[in-house]
């Protein structure tokens, strides 16, 4: 079995989320990171290869983003990925979910995996509709908030988080899977395959060298355009209350709740 794994660069946690309002486009500028949701993704591909329930020939990390993103490849790999594959071109720039999701589904084309696994969301964008989008293009069937995974010949019997409870699906193989954050604690990276990361495999791709129609991606070329950017409403300021008598400020509360009808 040939597993490939999304995995995209993001804006570090700590950093403030922003728009640029000269383009209109998320600033990603400052200390970036793997996105968390996707280290889910590459320790749910190692649990099934350790798990030895069938053979899996190889583990292939791919993304989609600027020079910078090599960086998540070399995680993903200290994670455990075998290689992987860099879909970098300057045409790619601004391209919206739907031109997002076709670039991948081309690269992913060439690598003719068995099973494509994402994280639940992006911890940037956070639209969550990628593997979906992945999947029509590839034409195989999809899921999302997959918490559980058993191989068998062939298919996949998976279990889902739904609003209501619990899914369980079968699936056959090819298919794409976004797996939710329930489904497993990611290991850490050895400090020998922190090390070793940059010595495996890494293929770079561009428009052209991936099939990809370069009419097809890129801002100018993406259905989504933003229209506008503005800062959400600032919140008032709370009030503060205090406590320097104890019972006058318990009387102080009482009053600020029975005022807003409250109690
Ligand atoms: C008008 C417009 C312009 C945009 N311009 C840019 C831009 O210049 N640069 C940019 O990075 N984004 C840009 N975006 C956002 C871009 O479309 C999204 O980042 C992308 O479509 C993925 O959506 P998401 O990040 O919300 O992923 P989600 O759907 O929330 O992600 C789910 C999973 O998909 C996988 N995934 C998502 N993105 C990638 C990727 N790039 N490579 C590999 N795997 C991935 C990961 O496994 C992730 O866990 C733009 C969006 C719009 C609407």
């Amino acid at each position: 079995m040939k597993i490939c794994v999304l995995v995209k660069e993001v804006p570090d946690a700590a950093v403030e989320k922003r728009i640029d309002p000269s383009t209109g486009r998320m600033d990603r500028s400052g200390e970036k990171n793997l996105n968390p949701y996707d280290t889910h993704a590459i320790e749910a591909a190692m649990q099934i290869r350790e798990g030895g329930a069938v053979p899996v020939e190889e583990i292939v990390a791919v993304t989609m983003g600027p020079e910078s993103a090599v960086r998540a490849l070399h995680k993903a790999v200290s994670l455990g990925a075998d290689r992987s594959v860099h879909l970098t071109d300057a045409a790619l720039a601004g391209s919206d979910v739907a031109a997002t999701g076709y670039a991948l589904a081309q690269t992913l084309q060439r690598e003719k995996p068995d099973l494509v696994l994402l994280g639940q969301q992006s911890d940037d964008g956070e639209c969550y509709t990628i593997g979906a989008v992945v999947a029509e293009h590839l034409g195989m069937p999809s899921l999302t908030q997959v918490i559980k995974m058993d191989v068998e010949s062939g298919s996949l019997r998976c279990e889902r988080q739904a609003e209501y409870g619990y899914d369980t699906v079968n699936v056959a193989l090819p298919a794409v899977i976004s797996v939710g954050d329930a489904i497993n604690e990611p290991r850490y990276p050895s400090l020998k395959a922190i090390m070793g990361a940059k010595k495996k495999p890494l293929d770079t791709l561009s428009v052209g060298d991936a099939g990809i129609d370069a009419g097809k991606v890129g801002g100018d070329n993406s259905a989504a355009q933003w229209v506008a950017v503005k800062a959400p409403p600032q919140k008032a300021a709370g009030t503060i209350i205090e406590d320097e008598d104890t019972d006058e400020t318990v009387e102080k509360i009482v009053a600020w709740l029975d005022e807003r009808k409250l109690l």
